[in-house]
């Protein structure tokens, strides 16, 4: 490793932090409402990923007094089995917020995850897709904000890492993260730049940023030529790797990670490569840095549509 470590950013002590600040008002919502804020999973198929966010989804939820009802549907299930079970779910008095968890089966279409988000009932679209909901985000007054960059602005501001007229670089562009991700950031007073497949001179555009977001699907792509010394550095990316040398590249030959990986056959790695800890000035780790801060953002965004569905928007 070289240079000095950059600060780690502790997701998991930020999103307990986050699910404390709710805990009040689920009970509040509980004891006014007669019943807890209800949320609806849909998972579909048995996609391992999956399971395991669902689970900790569920999990938290529970542990934090929200009623989640998990709806499993087969992978043969057909985009209109999904869509008959939203608008169940949207119709009923006991959910407020209803989650599907992505990816969809393949065979569902290339359009059966916008046809979800569509269908949705935007005043319970705790994941912030439905167009509605897009709008709202892109005029600055969001209700329901998507969970993962909500929680990444937390994560700065619980971090003292001030955003506001600094420059900030995202690397992705999707509508879960990357778009939503600039548009925080631009409220928030930052000037923002979104990078992508197509951008010419990347590492260049990256190293000015001094907020740098990585959210791309690619194990260690941002490198050290990627960033500015001092920048913070927020690791979005999620990527299972089962290739040792890969492993080997990232995380050297003599890491407990890499250990990790050859006892298990695979190991999780971020989109930023771990030689970033030495440049950076702050940085997340995965796991344990943005990931555990969208389940705190989706109880939040949960209680957040329980309470205006009663009216106390
Ligand atoms: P996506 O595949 O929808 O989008 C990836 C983006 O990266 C695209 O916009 C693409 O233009 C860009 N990209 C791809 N290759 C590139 C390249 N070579 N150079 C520059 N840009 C490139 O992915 P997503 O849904 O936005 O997720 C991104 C990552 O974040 C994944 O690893 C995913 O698992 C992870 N993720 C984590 C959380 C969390 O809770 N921490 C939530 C959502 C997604």
């Amino acid at each position: 490793m070289m240079g000095s470590m950059g600060r780690l950013l502790d997701g998991q002590a930020v999103a307990a932090a986050i699910r404390a600040d709710v805990l009040p008002g689920v009970a509040e919502f509980t004891s006014g409402a007669g019943r807890p804020p209800g949320l609806g999973i849909v998972l579909v198929g048995d996609n391992p990923a999956s399971e395991i966010y669902v689970r900790n989804k569920v999990r938290s939820g529970t542990e934090s007094g929200v009623w989640v009802d998990l709806q499993r549907l087969p992978a043969t299930a057909s985009i209109d089995d999904l869509l008959a079970v939203v608008n169940r779910l949207n119709i009923s008095e006991r959910h407020d917020g209803i989650l599907v968890q992505a990816p969809l089966p393949e065979a569902m279409g290339r359009h059966a995850a916008q046809r979800v988000f569509d269908t949705i009932d935007p005043d319970k679209d705790v994941d912030g897709f439905h167009p509605a909901n897009v709008g709202r985000l892109v005029q600055g007054r969001a209700h329901l904000a998507p969970c993962t960059p909500s929680g990444v602005i937390e994560l700065l501001d619980r971090s003292d890492i001030p955003i506001a007229r600094r420059y900030a670089v995202i690397i992705g562009r999707s509508d879960i993260v990357g778009k939503p991700m600039a548009m925080l950031l631009l409220q928030r007073d930052a000037t923002v730049t979104i990078c992508h497949s197509r951008t010419a001179d990347l590492p260049e555009v990256a190293s000015r940023a001094d907020i740098l977001v990585a959210a791309i699907g690619r194990a260690g792509f941002v490198t050290r030529d990627f960033v500015k010394p001092g920048a913070a550095v927020i690791d979005v990316g999620i990527n299972r790797v089962s290739d040792r040398a890969t492993a080997v590249s990232l995380f050297g030959p003599s890491s407990p990670r890499l250990a990790d990986f050859d006892r298990r056959g695979s190991v999780v790695a971020g989109d930023v490569h771990p030689e970033v800890a030495g440049i950076a000035g702050a940085l997340t780790p995965v796991p344990g840095g943005v990931g555990p801060l969208t389940i705190a953002m989706l109880l939040k965004n949960t209680l957040a549509a329980a309470s205006a569905r009663r009216g106390g928007r």
